[in-house]
């Protein structure tokens, strides 16, 4: 199954597409983590990269699209993956188009902005592995210290109030039309964000598996 989960940045989509990868043992792709990971190794797209996204802005087309096109031809990606955070425009979902490949649904994790400024703000991740933490909804067992890796959990450059709102702008003007694109394809299903990730993650398996 090719599942996309799409999403204003901070609604949760990556949690729960992990929380569904683990469930259907099929792997997230996740082109932000991808990117973050190409900035730290230095890489030539990393470097082009790195201003846009430490300004909340997208990268472009061209990059993203090229990072995807050659993920999705790994071994593991055979039997299905989830897309997370790509498409992020409609050009980016031309070009999934133009690649052959088949959506079965695309997920819309849907929260309102003031609550998403709000989960932003309490955000870590690890700085070594990537892992996404919150200091209420998710802490790591010791304060400051990945669980996954023993790393340092900091607070993402592009977490920041003001990129935060610069990122909402962003997602209302150039991704949130995707919604339009999937749902007259008939592949749009939309999970209302609930206080708890729990309620979450149910709904979200409801809405995979209907
Ligand atoms: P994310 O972790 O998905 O929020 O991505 C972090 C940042 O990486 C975004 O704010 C963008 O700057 C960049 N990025 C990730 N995925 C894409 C994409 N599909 N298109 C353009 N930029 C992206």
């Amino acid at each position: 199954m090719n599942l996309i989960f799409l999403g204003a940045p901070g609604a949760g989509k990556g949690t729960q597409a992990e929380y569904i990868s683990e469930e259907l043992n099929i792997p997230t792709i996740s082109t932000g983590n991808m990117l973050r990971a190409a900035v730290k190794a230095g890489t030539d797209y990393g470097l082009k990269a790195k201003e846009a996204m430490d300004s909340g802005a997208l990268v472009s087309d061209d990059i993203v699209i090229g990072i995807l096109k050659d993920r999705i031809l790994e071994d593991d990606c055979k039997n299905g993956f989830i897309l997370d955070g790509f498409p992020r425009t409609v050009v980016q979902a031309q070009a999934l188009d133009n690649m052959g490949v088949t959506i079965d649904k695309v997920v819309e994790i849907n929260v309102a902005d003031e609550k998403i400024q709000q989960r932003l703000s309490g955000r870590r991740v690890c700085e070594s592995c990537g892992n996404s933490y919150h200091i209420d909804f998710k802490p790591t067992k010791v304060d400051g210290v990945c669980d996954a890796c023993g790393g340092k959990t900091v607070i993402r450059k592009d977490d920041e109030p003001a990129t935060v709102l610069s990122r909402l702008a962003t997602y209302h003007e150039v991704t949130a039309p995707l919604k339009d694109y999937y749902q007259a394809q008939g592949k749009l299903v939309t999970v209302d964000g609930q206080e708890e990730i729990a309620d979450t993650k149910k709904l979200t398996l409801e809405a995979v598996k209907a």
